[in-house]
């Protein structure tokens, strides 16, 4: 067994952190934890002296591409490079997003299974990486968002058998496309894409085989389109009218808002290489995301972290970025922090083993130079990262 000592401990689900708190870990799993009068430590424990620091639970993000170089036009190299090539890039990426802290990620959208590829290496210890849910291709219509690498199909009959090519091939969930994006050429952020039929199609085929949903979805009409449909997540959530904040309320819905995807497109500009459609989109769009954002927080929308990190200048390993742009934007820390750790360990459902610093949980654990509810770029100020109770390196 291993003691960590001298902590602050930040355990995901609690409000106020325990101050010089006690973690015991007993091989990969998290034995007991608490204030250093309430922990006994005894001969046999080796105990590691984190004075000073802070500890978190090890944190998801439950929206990237791994497969996705963040350069200017991420689409455009996928669809150029070979297979191999992507496979070897999303390897490094998997290893930088783990030293991060990030132990867990969903990763809802990659090029010819890749993304299962590198899930499976990184489960058998080939590779170092966060565990990964992956949604394997994107499910879209003909033309529609993300089309060069998902899945095109039109109609109900051709959405389940795209759904059930996915869930045969390896997917953790399914993610559909339920309006046009910003990074595809040709379509708008507002318009509808699958029809409701559609995506129902998809919801029923992925929660038969167990899995869950999640939906691209931007304009009005496809958020409520997804959220009938029976969607466990709206991803980014561009348009949100009062509607659509009260269905997602009803029917437990989560938002994943990846704001740094929309501010790195809009900030970086042309002159950065980013397409010229691209860059108008995400100007176009950036202050009605921030206002839904807020008007999802104010009302009380569960919303899970997530990056989107492989879109263009939106590096895997800077994940918490996206921490520091939700506190600026109206969420405390603390809310962050557990946007980013039992709030997405629900929304993946994998709160069981994840999300929080409890007995019983994965000992998945992020060691911080300083605290982070003091100031939230401390995230990103890594000491150790710790998964299954072995140091990453
Ligand atoms: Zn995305």
């Amino acid at each position: 067994m291993q003691a960590l000592t001298g902590i602050t401990l930040i355990d995901g689900i609690h409000n106020s952190p325990i101050q010089d708190a006690v973690i015991i870990i007993e091989d990969d799993t998290i034995h007991s934890c608490g204030s250093k009068n309430e922990i006994n430590l005894t001969q046999d424990m080796k105990i590691i002296d984190y004075q000073g620091k802070t500890v978190l639970p090890g944190l998801i993000d439950a929206h990237t591409h791994i497969c996705f170089e963040p350069a200017a036009d991420p689409l455009n190299i996928l669809t150029e490079e070979t297979d191999a090539e992507t496979a070897i890039k999303a390897a490094r990426y998997s290893h930088q997003t783990l030293k991060a802290g990030f132990t867990t990620i969903r990763d809802v959208g990659g090029k010819n299974y890749i993304d299962f590829a590198v899930r499976d290496a990184i489960k058998a210890d080939v590779i170092p990486g966060p565990r990964i849910l992956a949604s394997g291709k994107n499910i879209t219509m003909t033309g529609g968002h993300g089309w060069p690498i998902a899945e095109e199909v039109d109609g109900t009959a051709e959405v389940r058998w795209g759904t059930r090519k996915q869930l045969k091939k390896g997917a953790d969930l399914i993610k559909i496309m339920a309006t046009g994006g910003v990074l595809t050429e040709g379509v708008e952020p507002g318009a509808p894409q699958l029809t409701l039929a559609e995506i129902k199609a998809a919801v029923e085929e992925a929660n038969k085989a167990g899995c869950k949903t999640a939906s691209h979805a931007q304009g009005t009409t496809g958020i409520k389109n997804a959220i009938r449909a029976g969607i466990d997540s709206i991803e980014h959530g561009v348009f949100l009218d009062e509607e659509a904040i009260e269905m997602m309320l009803e029917n437990d819905v989560y938002l994943v808002p990846t704001l740094i995807a929309v501010k790195m497109i809009a900030e970086e500009g042309t002159e950065s290489g980013i397409p010229e459609f691209a860059v108008r989109k995400g100007r176009a769009i950036i202050s009605d995301h921030l206002r839904s954002f807020q008007a999802a927080l104010d009302a009380g929308v569960k919303i899970a972290m997530g990056t989107d990190a492989g879109s263009p200048f939106n590096n895997h390993g800077q994940n918490g970025l996206e921490l520091t742009l939700m506190v600026k934007h109206g969420m405390s820390e603390m809310e962050a922090i557990k946007s980013a750790t039992s709030i997405s360990a629900e929304l993946l459902g994998l709160s069981a083993e994840i999300g929080s610093i409890q007995p019983g949980k994965k000992a998945d654990l992020v060691i911080l130079e300083e605290n982070p509810l003091d100031n939230i770029e401390n995230i990103s100020a890594v000491s150790q990262v710790l998964q299954n109770g072995n140091p990453v390196f």
